[in-house]
């Protein structure tokens, strides 16, 4: 189904599979042109879309709420393309490459998301998401969010940078990283080191009130 948001404009996508009913899996994806259409290895959004589809279809029932004007957290395809010539030329990570170009880090809009939700009578969700920020604004948009579906998509060469800033700097959980992280240490002689901060804050945060279903690629070997 497709909606145009009566406050942003932009014409939105839900993709609904089985029998709506409360607490079914859902994942809020913001466009990504590159990643989802064209596969682009320097961030995760396009496996993060397989993996919600494979969870979806798993279950049997689920909707993938699909956000435009999402593109780079929300600043737009051709600024985005700006922080990546950036983050090549310069080594910027993907928060320092907006930062120093003037833009903002996240300008997402969620109340669309809240809108076709609750235009489909869907008022309380298991979100498929590693972004604890996405869950605090769908509930500040007055969508009930019952538990939070982590999303373990794997790390490759390409995109270790970009997920490292993303859970070391925007509080994503992706717990997968550690391994990275214990292989880069191994490579510069530091075994047995302390592990990573960002690993470590991710464990307290999960240790919270905040309910957290088995991660989907968890349930596959499970
Ligand atoms: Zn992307």
């Amino acid at each position: 189904m497709a909606f145009r948001d009566p406050v942003d404009g932009h014409e939105h996508l839900a993709l609904v599979l089985g029998e709506r009913r409360q607490d079914m899996l859902v994942r809020v994806h913001s466009e990504c042109l590159t990643g989802d259409v064209f596969g682009a290895l320097r961030c995760e959004c396009g496996q993060q879309l397989d993996a919600a589809f494979d969870a979806i279809q798993r279950e049997g029932s689920g909707i993938v709420v699909c956000l435009r004007g999402h593109e780079g957290r929300g600043i737009g395809l051709l600024a985005k393309l700006k922080t990546h010539a950036l983050q090549d030329s310069a080594g910027l990570d993907t928060v320092d490459s907006a930062t120093a170009l003037g833009l903002p880090v996240d300008v997402r809009d969620f109340g669309p998301a809240a809108r076709v939700l609750g235009y489909l009578g869907v008022r309380s969700v298991r979100l498929l998401t590693n972004n604890r920020e996405k869950v605090r604004a769908l509930r500040s948009h007055g969508i009930r969010v019952s538990a939070r579906v982590p999303l373990p998509v794997g790390p490759n060469d390409h995109n270790v940078r970009y997920l490292t800033a993303k859970r070391d700097r925007l509080g994503h959980d992706l717990p997968q990283l550690r391994v990275q992280d214990a292989v880069a240490q191994r490579g510069q002689g530091a075994v047995g080191q302390p592990g990573h901060d960002g690993g470590q804050l991710a464990e307290r945060a999960l240790a919270g009130d905040e309910r957290v279903e088995r991660g989907v690629g968890e349930q596959l070997e499970g």
